[in-house]
Parts: structure tokens; C-alpha cells; sequence
């Protein structure tokens, strides 16, 4: 099958989901391009595709110059502080604010751009070592810090669920990640609002909209696999 016929497929899925659930608030499709070619990227904004995520910062910016303003941009992996100001006021949201340093320099170089840059906290819920993000009990006191840093504007949280098919496991990642939504917003912090929610992959996006994402972030379903071409 075609990107078109893909993606129309998954804009289904994530209506029938949302349907299962009850839900008639918007969920983003965040299409995620990484190491896919122009022709099939282009093909998936002709198709209606509005954002685009990338997982590196210089995939990223590739993008931007070649694609230009007809779409959002979103920073949805790790991103190491020094490429912080390639990014910077071109992207419409970074996903992945997992620690107090890139923070610090997200706040420094949004305001030499004169402008707040909006983020959300990347989490690990699940506990895998491998996996980045702040543990649940850390996340209040990171909401604190980087309430301290005036450019940054937190809108939400982000996760990812570990690599596995049981589906108890995934769902209780999910449901963990909206537990914390409940309970950042509990704390009526002025200036943090908690209105994304992003979860789900092309494995696992149903079930994160069943447990309330109204973000999720979708390559494999949309382009087939990737080829990396034998390096990660
Ligand atoms: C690659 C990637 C995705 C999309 O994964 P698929 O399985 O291809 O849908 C989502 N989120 C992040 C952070 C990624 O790096």
C-alpha cells in the first residue's frame, strides 16, 4: 500500500479508537519521517499530513530548509544541549525536555530569540534503564525547576512504552503517563498547562488514545519500514 492509503488508514484507526473510548477531542497525527525519503515526505503533506517529527536535530533542520513553513515541526527524541540553537524558534514543540541542563539551555537560547519556546517533559514511566525521561516521583520538583525558566512554556508530557506485545504492560505505561498529567494539574501551577498529552507509536498508538493521548507520533504505519541503511 501507498503513503495515502497508509495514512488514511491510520487517521481511521485513531477514529475508531477514539470512538471506542468515547472521545471527541482532536488527537495530532504527528508523522514521523525519520530516514525516509522526500519524495514519500512531500507525498504525505499532499496527503494532509500537518506535522512532521523527527528524532535528531540535524534530520530535523534538513527538513525544515527543504520543506519550509507548510507544516508544524516537532523535536521528538533525545536531544543533546549543543544542538539546542539549530532548533530553536523553528520548531513548534520539543518532546523530549528530560533534564535540568538542556532546560537551562532551551530557556537561554529562546530568549536571545526572543521568544518561549513550548516543551514537554519526556518520562520514563515504565522504569527501563535504557529509556530517558524523569521517574514519576522526580516530576514535580522538575515541573518546579523549570518553572523558573521564563522562555520555557510546558504543555504537556511525553512517553514512550517499552518494546513488548504484552499489551498490559504498554496500557499501564499509557495510563501511568496520564496519572501524572492528573496530578501536575492538581497543583495549579500558573504558567504549566498539561494539554498534550503525546504517546503511541505505529504499535501501540490505539491503546494510547484509549488512555487519553491526543498526540501520537506514527511512522512505521505511514511509510513501512525503515532502512537505516545498516547504522542507527
Ligand atoms: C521513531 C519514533 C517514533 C515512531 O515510531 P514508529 O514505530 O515508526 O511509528 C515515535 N516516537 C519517537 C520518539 C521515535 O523516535
Amino acid at each position: 500500500m501507498g503513503v495515502k492509503e497508509n495514512l488514511e488508514q491510520v487517521l481511521e484507526n485513531i477514529e475508531r479508537a477514539k470512538d471506542r473510548v468515547g472521545r471527541k477531542d482532536h488527537v495530532q497525527l504527528i508523522t514521523v519521517t525519520k530516514t525516509i525519503d522526500e519524495d514519500l515526505v512531500r507525498q504525505a503533506i499532499e496527503c494532509g499530513a500537518t506535522d512532521i517529527g523527527e528524532n535528531r536535530a540535524q534530520e530535523l533542520v534538513k527538513r525544515i530548509d527543504l520543506l519550509g513553513e507548510k507544516v508544524n515541526y516537532h523535536m521528538i527524541g533525545n536531544l543533546q544541549s549543543n544542538k539546542v540553537k539549530y532548533i530553536i524558534n523553528k520548531v513548534k514543540l520539543i518532546h523530549s525536555l528530560d533534564r535540568k541542563s538542556l532546560a537551562k539551555e532551551i530557556n537561554k537560547r529562546a530568549k536571545r530569540n526572543d521568544m518561549v519556546q513550548d516543551c514537554l517533559i519526556q518520562m520514563n514511566i515504565s522504569g527501563e534503564e535504557s529509556k530517558s525521561g524523569i521517574a514519576e516521583e522526580e516530576l514535580l520538583p522538575f515541573v518546579e525547576k523549570v518553572l523558573t525558566f521564563p522562555y520555557i512554556h510546558v504543555r504537556g508530557l511525553m512517553t514512550m512504552a517499552p518494546f513488548t506485545d504484552d499489551e498490559d504492560v504498554i496500557r499501564k505505561t499509557f495510563n501511568g503517563l496520564y496519572q501524572c498529567k492528573e496530578l501536575v494539574e492538581k497543583q495549579n501551577y500558573r504558567e504549566c498547562s498539561m494539554e498534550y498529552l503525546s504517546m503511541g507509536m505505529s504499535q501501540d498508538y490505539e491503546i494510547a488514545i484509549e488512555e487519553g493521548a491526543n498526540m501520537v507520533r506514527v511512522g512505521t504505519s505511514i511509510f513501512g519500514k525503515r532502512d537505516y541503511g545498516g547504522k542507527r
